[in-house]
């Protein structure tokens, strides 16, 4: 598997960067794990959107969805023009939000709408698992040739989620806080926590969804601290597992 940074901050971007978005290739398909802000336009950079095989949303909050719309436009001109595609799949949880509702009505994907527990198996596995977020958020493991990868969406420390992780070869994880500014009430990980995870693993972190205020410096010599084997999530790099 392939993975490509399409974008890395949250809950808003610095200066040209992007909002969680994620460009996985497992085997011969290309998923698109949330759309978040400035990820279409990084998307056509890499591959025409007809290609993809599958878009997974982790939740409704816009930082992760804010590009699904136009996703949705890009599709619609396509049909209106007569060419023939096949609609990527759309996994998403329904949690009422005009922005997913709305997709998942859209003519131009093939919904299918997600729960704890759903599980989805082609030539790839999909499994999704609730986590803890304000928003209902759903994890993904992604199983292809072997090899499996999970990707946490947005989530704090729940029961489920060292399973979750732990299952994987390769987690992409949301470490939105340094540890000084976490506690259980938040909304996300902080970056010791995800390196931590991928210590008592044994496997390996991809740490994400940084607040574009903290300092990489920082965020890298926390992440060195809690002692997993990580790498900080850098925009427009592919890690390959
Ligand atoms: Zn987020
Ligand atoms: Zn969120």
């Amino acid at each position: 598997m392939e993975l490509k940074i399409l974008g890395k901050y949250g809950p808003f971007p610095k200066a040209d960067g992007g909002t969680s978005s994620y460009l996985l290739k497992a085997g011969n398909k290309n998923i698109l794990l949330d759309a978040g802000e400035g990820s279409f336009s990084r998307l056509v950079k890499e591959i025409l959107p007809e290609n993809l095989y599958a878009i997974i949303i982790s939740h409704s909050h816009a930082d992760h969805t804010a590009d699904l719309g136009v996703l949705s436009y890009y599709f619609e001109f396509l049909s209106r023009s007569g060419k023939k595609f096949d609609k990527p799949y759309l996994f998403a949880f329904d949690d009422g939000s005009d922005i997913i509702t709305n997709a998942i009505r859209s003519p131009y994907f093939n919904a299918i709408v997600i729960f704890d527990g759903f599980k989805f198996e082609d030539d790839i596995t999909f499994e999704f698992t609730a986590l803890s977020h304000p928003a209902v958020d759903h994890g993904v493991k992604i199983k292809c040739g072997g090899k499996t990868f999970a990707y946490t969406g947005d989530t704090n420390v729940c029961e489920p989620l060292e399973n979750f992780v732990c299952d994987a070869d390769v987690f992409l994880a949301d470490g939105g806080f340094l540890f000084k500014d976490w506690n259980e009430n938040k909304p996300h990980l902080s970056v010791y926590h995800v390196s931590e995870l991928s210590k008592k693993c044994g496997n390996k972190s991809i740490i994400t969804h940084f607040n574009p205020f903290y300092n990489e410096g920082d965020i890298f010599a926390e992440a060195k601290r809690a002692g997993g084997n990580f790498i900080i999530a850098q925009e427009g790099e592919t890690y390959e597992f």
